[in-house]
């Protein structure tokens, strides 16, 4: 299995809290940027791909000519027989024109973000859409692309918001009829909105409460799908199998023996389109590293770590872990379901931590 991911580095504007890379007002720049994904393509080894997922930025915001174009040139290099191909959206251009792009080329997932329906919350975020954008496109969505899955992502715990505004989101989100719902808790990473007064308890609880009632099954620590509309591609990069990612700041994975090598593309558009084939770093893991890579990855999805898989692949290498393991059980955070070590409710509510621990015993 693998996978190729895409990053579409273009948006009307930035959102103070996000942390991908993406430029506001590039777009002169997408026909060239498109020629260089071609040619990244072409210096990759596989020749077909299992997923394909085409993030950023915001892809429904290049003009969708121009994206058609692409998909055309790129359909001719590798076959577009994807057993799940995603395109990102935001709900202010999701026009028919993009829409039927997505068709012609046969996306099986629109992800839209949306993070709040209401407009204060869409304000306080920098997003450029207000909340009759998200109905009006999930209505188009479905208009035009009926056999279209699609994931609606939400923020919670956002400083100075009282968490019912964001639960009346999810409850309008659920409105919708999603196939998926990507459920973020904000993060404090890009240190936006730091004056502003903190939340008080984690709503994670009252939100994976409210999906699971409606229908959703929580398969990673922040997604929740409807039977059979678990994201592959996604469920990949938690796996830690292969992926390519084509463009500015996109990382690609690759697993040998005993280990794996992360690449990561510059973060710099203009450097991107000048050497588009070149990486700006490479990290290689192996042995403990790499064995409490797929420990602490595993734990975030519902099946957790196959521990004895672990062993089987590492060998000693995964025994390092088993004090903590022990210790993280008895505490009630990590629970046995046969071979597979997992994270019980208590653990969900502080994953970093138990993380971090795990990795506190590495030489
Ligand atoms: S639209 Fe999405 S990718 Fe673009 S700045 Fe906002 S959060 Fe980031």
């Amino acid at each position: 299995m693998s996978g190729l991911y895409i990053h579409l580095p273009f948006c009307k504007s930035k959102c103070g809290y996000c942390g991908f890379y993406s430029e506001p007002d590039a777009y002169g720049l997408t026909e060239k940027y498109f020629d260089a994904l071609l040619k990244d393509l072409s210096a990759r080894q596989s020749a077909e791909y299992d997923t394909l997922y085409i993030g950023g930025g915001t892809p429904s915001s290049v003009s969708p000519v121009l994206l058609s174009a692409f998909l055309e040139k790129l359909s001719a290099k590798i076959p577009f027989s994807f057993e799940e191909s995603t395109i990102e959206a935001n709900p202010e251009s999701v026009t028919p024109d993009f829409l039927s792009v997505v068709r012609e080329f046969g996306f099986s997932r629109i992800s839209m973000g949306c993070q709040s329906t209401d407009e204060k919350v869409l304000k306080l975020l920098g997003r450029v859409h207000g909340r009759a954008e998200i109905f009006g496109a999930a209505e188009l969505i479905r208009s035009m692309c009926p056999d279209t899955a699609l994931n609606l992502d939400m923020i919670f715990d956002i400083p100075s918001v009282d968490n019912s505004v964001q639960m009346k989101t999810l409850e309008e989100m659920i409105s919708l009829a999603p196939e998926h719902v990507s459920a973020y808790s904000y993060s404090f990473d890009t240190e936006y909105l730091k004056n502003t007064e903190p939340c008080g308890d984690s709503a994670f609880l009252d939100v994976k409460k409210a999906l699971q009632a409606a229908g959703y099954h929580k398969y990673e620590i922040s997604n929740f799908a409807k039977a059979g509309h678990e994201s592959r591609h996604n469920m990949a990069y938690w796996r830690l199998k292969d992926y390519d990612g084509l463009g500015a700041s996109a990382w690609s994975l690759k697993n040998f023996e005993g280990g794996r090598v992360l690449s990561g593309k510059t973060r710099d558009l203009h450097e991107y389109i000048a050497n588009p084939e070149a990486f700006a770093e490479t990290d290689r893991t192996e042995g403990v590293h790499a064995a409490a890579q797929e420990l602490v990855f595993g734990l975030r999805m519902l099946d957790g770590t196959d521990f004895s898989l672990l062993k089987y692949r590492y060998g000693d290498a995964a025994c390092v872990f088993e004090e903590r393991v022990d210790t993280l059980v008895s505490e009630g955070m990590l629970t046995w379901r046969r071979e597979n070590l997992c994270l019980t409710e208590k653990g969900e509510l502080i994953l970093d931590s138990v993380q971090e621990y795990l990795w506190g015993c590495l030489p």
